[in-house]
């Protein structure tokens, strides 16, 4: 058998395991299994009809920048696909005390007028500025605690609770899909360096965002135009097992299929799940790396987003008392992806209940990787298990959780390959 013939199962059609289907396809025969009767896990936008229109909206993957996104950039000039400048803003709205702020600008930081009198305000405002100035100096002289979280940082330097709890908390939550409680546990160094890189401590100077022209799906089509035939939909994997010169992939029909290689492009938890025959290391480092669940509704109930309009933000926390509930946030899908619509089509995530159910128009179900300094860890031991065995793990879970890190994934994985991005990102 030659090189160019040799034989690769990938499982998984996320980002992933689709960029690493797309990059070694320029090499090797890929075969893709999805367990789903659709690709593209996460990029999953969907068709609304509303009052004689069609609306193409994105329910998991929206949102990217020219800045943190250099391999996914790449990626997408080598398919073909455009980009569609959008605005990122922030909103709080606190559900006991009826406080809000959007903060977009100064005219929308004080969408309720009566904050500019409001000492509180003002000392959250200082809060977050001598928060930045002090993560901004722990990165530039790399000065991090061993085995430190963010809740510790905050108690440590004298954050009040009411800054924590309006400000960074919610932000990070949103950001990651968490609960306050689980941000506190955060690993500081991994926080301050994605706040850092994505331009979260600065008030100016942070990255264009954009979002896909016509919805996420759209590079779907020519980023899986190689190997279109090779895709496998509703595949039922029961399990895999590693032989010295071959994976065997056994299906629940009692079927099997022989390959050369196996890129596990699913979820840790998922991956492992698969391996009958996982090694200690394997056990021991993809379990330390958990998901959590999160409900997303698609519907257009704005009472959702904040009380005045002014302070509609594109991402939108509800502040509730229960600060172990996970992140209570809602998309508002206008502004992200620039549609016109008498209806606000908003993207909540796990807030089922307070949405108007009339106004529901489709659910989901997404897990997300949960970043504490365990999984922190095992993501530094990637090398013990990646590469091994004839078998190979992608995922966003190894990096920041995003669609980059999706990519950035495929491309380590590819590389072993000698497969490559047409225009490699520096550094
Ligand atoms: C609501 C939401 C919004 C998000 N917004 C953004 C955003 O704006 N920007 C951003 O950069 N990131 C965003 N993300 C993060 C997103 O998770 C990552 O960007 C990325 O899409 C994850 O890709 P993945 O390939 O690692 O995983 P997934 O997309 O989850 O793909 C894994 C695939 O493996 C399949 N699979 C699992 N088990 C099996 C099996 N046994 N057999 C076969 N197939 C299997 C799954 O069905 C799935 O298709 C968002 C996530 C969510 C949930």
């Amino acid at each position: 058998m030659t090189q160019s013939m040799k034989k690769i199962a990938i499982i998984g059609s996320g980002i992933s395991g689709l960029t690493t289907a797309y990059l070694l396809s320029k090499k090797y025969q890929v075969s893709v299994f999805e367990k789903n009767d659709y690709i593209g896990g996460h990029t999953a936008t969907v068709d609304v009809e509303k009052s004689g229109r069609t609306y193409a909206i994105d329910t998991g993957f929206i949102v990217f920048n020219n800045k943190t996104y250099p391999n996914f950039l790449a990626l997408l000039s080598e398919i073909g696909i455009g980009k569609q400048a959008t605005e990122m803003s922030f909103s709080v709205h606190n559900c006991n005390t009826g406080l809000e702020y959007n903060g977009h600008n100064l005219n929308t930081l004080f969408a309720q007028r009566r904050n500019i009198l409001n000492p509180k305000f003002w000392m959250l405002v200082k809060e977050i500025l001598r928060f930045n100035k002090a993560c901004k100096a722990i990165f530039s002289q790399n000065s991090y605690k061993v085995d430190y979280t963010l809740g510790a940082f905050l108690k440590d330097n004298g954050f009040s609770d009411f800054f924590a709890e309006h400000y960074i908390l919610p932000m990070g939550a949103a950001i990651w899909s968490s609960s306050l409680t689980e941000m506190e546990g955060f690993e500081f160094r991994f926080f301050v360096q994605f706040f850092h890189n994505h331009g979260l401590l600065n008030i100016a100077d942070r990255p264009q965002w954009y979002v896909i022209p016509q919805g996420s799906r759209s590079y779907l089509a020519p980023l899986c135009q190689p190997f279109k035939d090779n895709i496998h939909l509703n595949a039922d994997i029961s399990h895999i097992e590693r032989q010295a010169d071959s994976v065997t992939l056994s299906f629940n029909d009692g079927s099997t299929q022989i390959f050369d290689e196996v890129v596990l492009a699913c979820h840790s938890d998922q991956a492992l799940g698969l391996l009958r025959d996982a090694s200690e290391d394997e056990q021991q480092v993809l379990s330390a790396m958990p998901y959590s669940t999160n409900s997303v509704v698609l519907h257009t109930d704005d009472s959702l987003l904040p009380v005045r309009k002014k302070a509609w933000a594109s991402w939108n926390y509800q502040l509730s008392e229960d600060r172990a509930k996970a992140a209570s946030v809602t998309y508002n899908m206008n502004i992200l992806q620039g549609i016109e619509s008498n209806d606000t089509f908003c993207v909540t995530l796990n807030q089922k209940e307070a949405i108007n159910p009339d106004s529901i128009l489709r659910e989901f179900t997404y897990h997300h990787p949960i970043f504490s300094e365990q999984s922190i860890k095992a993501q530094q031991k990637r090398s013990l298990i990646c590469g091994h065995n004839r078998t190979h793990f992608a995922g966003a879970y190894w990096h920041n959780g995003f669609h980059e890190d999706g990519v950035r994934s495929a491309v380590e994985v590819a590389e072993r390959f000698d497969c490559f991005l047409a225009q490699r990102p520096k550094g």
